[in-house]
């Protein structure tokens, strides 16, 4: 690569692509003047945790950092911001945000074009080489690293822990976002599939709720998921969480059940056997 600028940034979300692209573009000595973060303000916690864990290396680096925020918190917008589109009228709100209405990202991506061009910088950006559909959209003056190394997704990941990066969001350290989500987005993604949905119904309630409180002030449902005769449009995820509920305590009382059958005595090796 030859490089004439005075400005060089990289775009960091602090999800694994591009802290693997942060932390190469260091290691390979690439000019490197500043690190911008564009914070939504609906990150999960431990996005904030691993911009914690950079800072001191950028510090030590000399690499200035700096923050971008929508110009309204993301919850205004998606909640009480006077609106008029062609098929809803006048309403408050763009509601969900995620799929062909992805009102934050466009937010995003013009505050982080607007600063680079303030500053003519040369930008990196995280996209993987297996993600060459982003790739076709880039302008001139952005660089994908990791496309050109040929560094994939689950490369990326992998060396971000050996790093010792993780994502952990639970008091007891167990749940590290890239273990239960195929991609860390806002919370409030609703381009969560229902895999990942299930994944925050078990493993992170503080971010359920959430989700079931803003579901119960916007009238459209978070997805679109079959209707349950019984539950209802499981799209609408309050439906979705009785549905779960019932599912899993029927599941619990079919296994205590089968438990209930279940005798256990110690074979003549002491082994323990059991016999239903
Ligand atoms: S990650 Fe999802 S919620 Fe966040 S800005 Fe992008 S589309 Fe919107």
């Amino acid at each position: 690569m030859v490089f004439m600028k005075e400005n060089y940034i990289a775009s960091v979300s602090f999800g694994k692509d591009s802290v693997a692209m942060l932390l190469m573009l260091i290691e390979r000595e690439y000019p490197l003047t500043e690190v911008m973060f564009y914070d939504t303000g609906v990150e999960f916690n431990a996005i904030y945790h691993v911009r914690d864990q950079i800072l001191p290396i950028l510090e030590e680096k000399g690499i200035k950092f700096t923050t971008l925020r929508p110009e309204r918190p993301f919850m205004y917008d998606m909640l009480e911001k006077p609106v008029s589109s062609k098929q809803k009228g006048d309403h408050l709100g763009y509601g969900w945000c995620g799929g062909l209405c992805r009102w934050g990202t466009r937010e995003k991506l013009n505050a982080l074009d607007r600063y680079a061009k303030e500053k003519d910088a040369l930008v990196y950006i995280g996209i993987a080489a297996d993600e060459p559909q982003r790739l076709t959209r880039m302008e001139t003056y952005k660089k994908a690293p990791l496309a050109e190394w040929n560094v994939a997704e689950a490369e990326a990941l992998s060396y971000c822990r050996a790093k010792g990066i993780k994502w952990i969001e639970d008091d007891n350290q167990t749940v590290d976002l890239y273990d239960i989500l195929d991609r860390v987005s806002c919370w409030c993604c609703c381009n969560k599939n229902q895999k990942e949905l299930r994944q925050i119904y078990l493993n992170l309630p503080e971010y359920w709720n959430k989700l079931i409180e803003l579901q119960s002030r916007l009238e459209r449902p978070m997805k679109r998921f079959r209707t349950d005769p019984e539950f209802g449009d499981l799209g609408d995820i309050r439906n979705l969480g009785a549905y779960w509920a019932a599912k899993d305590k029927e599941a619990n009382r079919t296994r205590d059940k089968e438990c209930d059958n279940i005798s256990y005595f110690c074979d003549k090796d002491g082994q323990l056997a059991l016999v239903i």
